[in-house]
C-alpha cells in the first residue's frame, strides 16, 4: 500500500491480458486469493482506485478458430463480470454507474481479428456481447492487416478497410497498437473518428517496434486519439531493464508533444513476463502517479490516470 498523503488518483488502464491467461490456465480464478498467478486482481484493483479496466480477448496465432474468443469472452462473463466490485462497461451511461457505485469498471477488447476469417456477423454479435475496442492485428499478419513483426510491413487489405467500416459504423473503437506504421496512416486517411493506441510508448525514447513515433503521436493527438503508455519493459527501455522513471519519460515526451489530454495508461500486465522495476501489479501504479506529481501538476495527473481516457470513452462509447 502507499505510505505517502497524496490526493486520490483513480486509474483507468486501457489493456490487461488476465483473460488470456484464464484461457491458458483452466484452475486460474480471476479473484485469486494467493494474489501470485495472476496480476490483475479485484483485490488490487481496489487498491490502486481503478475506475476502468480494458480486458483484451487475445488469441494466440496458433489457435485460429473462433471457440477461443467464445470461450474468452465466457471467461470474462463468468469470473469478472461476476465479481461484485466488477461492472461491465457498454455505454457512457455504465460509466457514471460504475463511478456512482464505487465498482470498477470493465470494458472489452479484442487484441487480433484473425479468429473472424473476415465475418462481420460475427464482428456484430461481438458488439452485442459488448466488445468496444478492436485491434486488427497482433504482430503478425492476418486477412485484415499487417501487424509490427511481419517483415513485408504491408497495410490494410480491402476486406479489413471495410472491417474498419463496419466498426465505426457499430460505434466500436479502433486500436492501432500492434498494427504496422503503414497501416496506421491507411486507418488514419480512412476513418471518420478518432482512434487509439491502447498500449504503445515512444519511439524516440525506445526504438522498439512496437512503440510509435513522433509523428503518429502527433496525429494520434491532432485527431484527439489516445495514448495508453505500457509498462512492457522492452518498450520502455531497449535493454528492457526500466524503472519507474524510464517510463515517466515517455509520458513526458507525449506531454512535450502536446499530448497531455492524450495520454492514458496501457499496463499490459498479465500479458508481460518481465516487468518494471516496482511496477508488478496494480496495486504499484499509484508508485508511478507519485512519480508524476514530481513533474506535473494535480490536474494533469489525474487526467493522465483515468481523466483522459473516461472522457474519450463518455465521448465515443454508444451513450446508453
Ligand atoms: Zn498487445
Amino acid at each position: 500500500m502507499r505510505e505517502s498523503a497524496t490526493p486520490a488518483f483513480p486509474i483507468a488502464d486501457f489493456h490487461c491480458d488476465v483473460l488470456w491467461k484464464l484461457l491458458k490456465h483452466d484452475e486460474l480464478l480471476f479473484d485469486d486469493q494467493s494474489e501470485s498467478l495472476i496480476d490483475v486482481t479485484p483485490g488490487r484493483l481496489q487498491a490502486s482506485q481503478a475506475l476502468l479496466q480494458t480486458f483484451a480477448v487475445y488469441v494466440s496465432p496458433r489457435m485460429t478458430s473462433q471457440a477461443a474468443i467464445w470461450k474468452s469472452i465466457d471467461l470474462f462473463y463468468e469470473h469478472v463480470l461476476k465479481h461484485p466490485r466488477m461492472h461491465h462497461i457498454r455505454t457512457a451511461a455504465d460509466l457514471d454507474y460504475a463511478t456512482r457505485h464505487d465498482r470498477t469498471g470493465a470494458l472489452l477488447s479484442l487484441e487480433g481479428v484473425d479468429g473472424l476469417q473476415g465475418d462481420f456477423t460475427m464482428l456484430r454479435l461481438l458488439f452485442h456481447l459488448g466488445v468496444r475496442a478492436v485491434g486488427l492485428t497482433w504482430n503478425h499478419a492476418n486477412w485484415a492487416a499487417d501487424g509490427v513483426m511481419e517483415p513485408r510491413q504491408g497495410g490494410l487489405t480491402v476486406r479489413g478497410g471495410q472491417f474498419v467500416d463496419e466498426c465505426e459504423r457499430l460505434g466500436i473503437l479502433l486500436d492501432v497498437s500492434h498494427l504496422t506504421e503503414r497501416g496506421f496512416w491507411e486507418l488514419a486517411d480512412r476513418v471518420k473518428r478518432p482512434f487509439i493506441a491502447s498500449h504503445s510508448n515512444a519511439k524516440a525514447l525506445c526504438s522498439h517496434a512496437r512503440n510509435l513515433t513522433d509523428d503518429q503521436l502527433k496525429a494520434l493527438i491532432a485527431i484527439d486519439g489516445r495514448i495508453g503508455i505500457t509498462y512492457v519493459p522492452y518498450f520502455v527501455t531497449e535493454d528492457g531493464n526500466a524503472t519507474i522513471t524510464d517510463v515517466l519519460r515517455h509520458i513526458e515526451h507525449v506531454a512535450a508533444l502536446g499530448g497531455a489530454e492524450h495520454l492514458m495508461l496501457g499496463s499490459d500486465f498479465d500479458g508481460i513476463e518481465q516487468y518494471v522495476q516496482s511496477l508488478r501489479h496494480p496495486a504499484d501504479v499509484p508508485k508511478l502517479v507519485d512519480a508524476m506529481l514530481r513533474t506535473f501538476p494535480e490536474k494533469v495527473v489525474t487526467d493522465i490516470t483515468s481523466g483522459n481516457a473516461i472522457r474519450f470513452l463518455k465521448e465515443h462509447l454508444p451513450a446508453q
